[in-house]
């Protein structure tokens, strides 16, 4: 039987039936230490697609990272065919400081595909995406809210890729929607190499959230599973939420500055007129209530406490239950 192929990252091969931890160095600090992307490289004897999971590729957003770090305590790349990289964090610099974006300010997913001779984030995406993009043939991104914005978890694809809709629709998340493409993402230089590509966004950044972190976990075997790289799912992994597809989406912003204070849940389904949070002023003599402009679902919502008027609160969706279309993946 014919075997799957070599995976090579910065000339280092990793052969059919080989699993490795590779470093690729990325770039050293003001002191001289050079800095490593780790990433591990799964790969069967047996012939498959080859599938990027990556986290932190917003430093300060660490659901993603502890959804990889499971996987990998779990065991769960053990896979039966094709192959896997697993990237538990792709912005070690953003990491370390606590940050969404690398120490020259710039966000590496605004970045791509970035150039040898650019600024940080810039050579970060080049240098990931010949090493690491050119090995892929699907690819999931784990995000987080930024800031302090919550998101339920959700699974977004490229309008107009069916086969981005399909992958989205085999992750199985609780909420799934499309999303446009944007400059300078790793999802739009991934749509340009014909990779198709979904995003994972769950919780906020900073914050650990078990249930994102379990959904996320769901999906990625779900993938795993339709790829006949696993050949089950245990029990734990296995309940499967019905997905909501929304459409219609639009935030919901603050209508005057001061104290902010969700009265729902995230992920509850919303009746028009529904009021959503209260924004107080500090000295008790005025407040103004956030409601519901259509029945629908929250799937963000904001927890900064002290906004200002325009602040981005909650993010909502109409329900669509339209079946994704039909593609070979
Ligand atoms: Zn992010």
């Amino acid at each position: 039987m014919e075997s799957n192929k070599t995976i090579i990252i910065e000339g280092e091969s990793v052969k059919p039936g080989e699993s490795k931890l590779l470093n690729i160095s990325i770039d050293r600090l003001p002191t001289g230490t050079l800095i490593d992307i780790p990433i591990y490289v799964f790969n069967s004897k047996n012939p498959g697609p080859t599938l990027l999971i990556q986290a932190g590729l917003h430093g300060d957003e660490i659901n993603g990272i502890e959804i990889v770090r499971r996987m990998l305590t779990e065991k769960r790349f053990n896979i039966t065919s094709g192959a896997v990289i697993a990237v538990p964090i792709l912005n070690i610099f953003g990491f370390i400081h606590y940050s969404r974006d690398v120490p020259d300010g710039k966000d590496v997913n605004r970045s791509f595909p970035g150039s040898k001779t650019g600024s940080m984030a810039g050579r970060i995406a080049y240098h990931y995406t010949s090493a690491v993009l050119s090995q892929v043939d699907y690819g999931i991104d784990l995000h987080t809210g930024g800031g302090q914005r919550h998101n339920f978890p959700q699974i977004r694809y490229t309008d107009n890729d069916i086969q981005s809709q399909q992958l989205a629709k085999v992750f199985n998340a609780p909420i799934t929607f499309s999303s446009k493409l944007i400059k300078g993402s790793f999802r739009n230089a991934a749509h340009q190499l014909k990779i198709p590509t979904v995003v994972f966004e769950a919780g906020e950044s900073m914050r650990f959230d078990d249930y994102s972190i379990i959904e996320g976990i769901k999906g990625i075997l779900n993938v795993m599973r339709h790829f006949k790289m696993i050949a089950c799912l245990e029990p734990k992994y296995s309940e499967r939420n019905n997905t909501v597809h929304l459409e219609n989406r639009k935030w919901l912003r603050a209508p005057t500055a001061g104290m902010f204070i969700p009265k729902i849940l995230n992920g509850s389904k919303i009746e028009k007129g529904e009021v959503l949070g209260i924004v107080s002023g500090p000295y008790a003599k005025r407040s103004k209530v956030v409601k519901a402009p259509f029945d629908g679902l929250v799937f963000c919502i904001n927890h900064q406490a002290v906004v200002n008027r325009g602040d981005a609160l909650f993010h909502m969706g109409k329900p669509n239950n339209e079946d994704v279309k039909e593609a070979d993946i």
